[in-house]
């Protein structure tokens, strides 16, 4: 038995989960999606991660077709049928079926594609050792584009500079913006550490508003540290003491060497350690 999908208003198995061809998300990438962890059986920032799904929504001029509490209670259904209580959820709202234009006031409804699954996760020695990321000749899609902060299907800018970090055996690249500052890794957001502050570049540099980066904001202030949102260069990146990424399927991970610059001590740091420790506790508590 496979997985159970749901599929707009109801439970399907996995082999029932279909698209049409003639889809927006597929023929366009025209729709919006989250990704989600369960630990122990919670859905962890729940609430934050609807409230960016519907403003991804609002800024493609989606409309979902059901509202948040609906969705939620969807969303809930989906985990409990999959007995997932340490996994992953996808969520996704399709522009829908229309017509092979771009046009999509041809799709009259949106689908909503849910899937509750396992994680396949870096392996837990990287957190012991480091990543080493270069970065990308891929510029992050400029602001006035489609903006960073849509979470859209379309991933092609970021799935360009993964590739590049492919190519070279590493995991993950640093995106620039236009400008040459800092945007964001292909899946996770960049933070940097020096003298004993940690820094990160705003949203507005050219990066998704993290979910995770936001939990880490919050539990570094807790526990008394500086957190400045600044924009940061290549050369920050290469100088800082630490540096570390935050994601939903990451959590905290620390990288150990930009475009073969070793970064501090060639080891993730002690904030970057401590940091990943109270962002486990606090997805457990
Ligand atoms: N940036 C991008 C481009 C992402 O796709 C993600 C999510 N994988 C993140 C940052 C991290 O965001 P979150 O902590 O909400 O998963």
């Amino acid at each position: 038995m496979g997985l159970k999908i749901w599929m707009n208003d109801g439970l399907v198995d996995e082999s029932e989960a279909k698209v049409s061809v003639f889809d927006h998300a597929l023929l366009y990438g025209d729709g919006v999606f989250e990704g989600i962890r369960v630990y122990g059986g919670k859905i962890f920032e729940f609430e934050a991660h609807m409230d960016r799904l519907y403003r991804s929504a609002h800024a493609i001029r989606l409309e979902i077709p059901q509202d948040v509490k609906t969705l939620s209670k969807n969303v809930e259904t989906t985990v409990a049928a999959n007995n997932i209580d340490d996994g992953y959820i996808r969520l996704l709202v399709t522009r829908g079926v229309g017509t092979l234009g771009l046009n999509p006031l041809t799709c009259e409804t949106p689908g909503i594609v849910i899937i509750a699954a396992t994680i396949q996760l870096y392996p837990r020695e990287l957190y012991e050792k480091g990543l080493k990321v270069v970065s990308a000749n891929t510029v992050r899609n400029h602001p006035l584009s489609v903006s960073p902060q849509v979470k859209s299907l379309n991933y092609l800018n970021n799935i360009l500079a993964k590739l590049e970090a492919l190519d070279r055996g590493m995991f993950e690249a640093i995106m620039y913006n236009h400008q040459g500052y800092v945007a964001e890794a292909t899946g996770d957001n960049v933070f940097a550490v020096r003298n004993g502050v940690i820094t990160t570049p705003p949203v507005s540099a050219g990066s998704l508003d993290g979910i995770t980066r936001a939990v880490v904001i919050k539990l570094a202030r807790e526990s008394g540290y500086e957190v400045r949102e600044m924009d940061l260069t290549r050369n920050d990146l290469y100088v800082a003491d630490e540096l570390f990424l935050t994601g939903t399927a990451a959590e905290v991970i620390g990288v150990v060497e930009v475009d073969q610059r070793t970064i501090g001590s060639g080891k993730p740091g002690p904030i970057t350690k401590e940091l990943l420790e109270k962002f486990e506790q606090y997805a457990r508590s």
